[in-house]
């Protein structure tokens, strides 16, 4: 008898979960359009509705229609209520913290970004980013055991057994700072995710920007850093040890300068702000800022507008030998200058013109972040509400 019991059990769970995730692609629909929907019956369809509405998953929306509203009444839909579960989404990088909340459907509740000070310790930023989170969830009207998880996006390679950026990362702010403990700790929140914030970005991409429909893309964030996400056959691809898409670290010109990382000539000492402040130092002084460098190219500084255009050139002599490699339908630049500089833009897609095959260039191209500057942070949201299987389990635990 348990057996069957707990079968049946779980046959409800599904069911459920079935409902909740038809919502979450669909948006509101009718009982009827559920029936279609999930292919379960009109009296599993009533039995269902009738205990997510108790349990304050979802509600009934009457029909916008002249005809009176009613449960049940033909036009009523049901919907997924905002406060049934949310996504929270971070992401730190060397200038910002950003932070966001999604609910199920998708939808972007709320986003906040604030200056952060380079010479910030790393806990240091995850206690705000913390306290942020929790203004923000209080605002929403949120309870804190209806957030189904925090995305983290970190400007270096995640090691998942870590918690974070590994132990041995050149990135000293972060290096071997477990983030997912000392978040889970602050917030009392048991899943915390943390990312590649490149990984994070394609995700963000895909999910709410430029990469809408794509299945094969590699995103290129090209601000502080440069680092690339690849999404192939619609996932984001990881490689063996979660090291994909670090482009920034493909060499791009022999013998050239010392990269942070140790060796020389990579992409990011040629197309990272860092690099093309640098270029510019002695006509602008020193430490000119991402923003700074894009607003003097606005602005029609014919020095900062090469350099962004040779900045383009070499982010795309490197792109070129990924798409033949790959043969992606889109890459997407984002990052302070990738998703902002037309002149970065269009450096990058005349050396792809020049260097990738023929065909590969057929449904090619190359465009800005739809996203802009938000990309990582909504991608941060997006990795956790992508997890069907995270999320499927922790709805049928609320
Ligand atoms: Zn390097």
């Amino acid at each position: 008898m348990a057996t069957r019991r707990s079968s049946l059990g779980q046959l409800k769970q599904l069911n459920e979960w079935r409902v909740i995730d038809a919502l979450r692609r669909l948006g509101d629909l009718s009982r009827a359009e559920l029936v279609a929907a999930t292919g379960l019956s009109r009296s599993t369809i009533s039995n269902v509705v009738a205990t997510l509405q108790e349990r304050a998953i979802i509600d009934e929306r009457p029909a916008t229609s002249t005809a009176p509203p009613g449960p049940g009444r033909p036009g009523a839909t049901v919907g997924l209520r905002s406060q049934a579960g949310i996504a929270v989404g971070i992401a730190v990088d060397r200038e910002n913290l950003r932070v966001a909340a999604v609910d199920l459907a998708g939808r972007v509740l709320t986003q906040r970004a604030e200056p952060v000070s380079p010479d910030t310790r790393g806990t240091a930023v995850i206690a705000r980013a913390a306290e942020v989170v929790r203004a923000i969830v209080d605002a929403i009207g949120v309870r804190r055991d209806r957030v189904v998880g925090i995305g983290v996006g970190l400007p270096g390679p995640v090691d998942i057994a870590h918690g974070g950026v590994a132990p041995t990362s050149t990135l000293r702010r972060w290096a071997g700072l477990d983030v997912r403990a000392q978040l889970s700790a602050a917030l009392d929140v048991a899943h915390v995710f943390p990312d590649n914030d490149a990984n994070l970005g394609a995700l963000g991409e895909l999910q709410h920007g430029a990469g809408r429909g794509v299945e094969n893309l590699i995103y290129l964030r090209v601000g502080p850093g440069v680092g690339g996400g690849l999404i192939l056959g619609g996932q984001l691809y990881r490689g063996d040890d979660g090291y994909a898409g670090q482009i920034g670290h493909i060499t791009a010109v022999a013998d050239g300068k010392p990269c942070p990382c140790g060796r020389r000539g990579c992409l990011s000492t040629l197309a990272s702000s860092w690099a093309v402040a640098g270029e510019l130092e002695h006509i602008h002084g020193p430490e000119l800022s991402a923003a700074r460098i894009v607003s003097l190219a606005d602005g029609g500084d014919r020095e900062a507008r090469t350099a962004l255009h040779e900045a383009g050139t070499h982010t795309g002599r490197v792109l070129a030998a990924l798409v033949n490699t790959l043969n992606p339908a889109r890459i997407i630049l984002g990052g302070e200058l990738g998703a902002r500089s037309e002149d970065l833009l269009a450096g990058a897609r005349e050396a792809l013109a020049t260097n990738i095959q023929p065909v590969a260039s057929k449904t090619l191209s190359i465009v800005h972040a739809e996203l802009g500057d938000r990309s990582e942070v909504l991608g941060a949201a997006a990795r956790v509400l992508h997890d069907e299987a995270h999320v499927s389990t922790f709805m049928a635990g609320v």
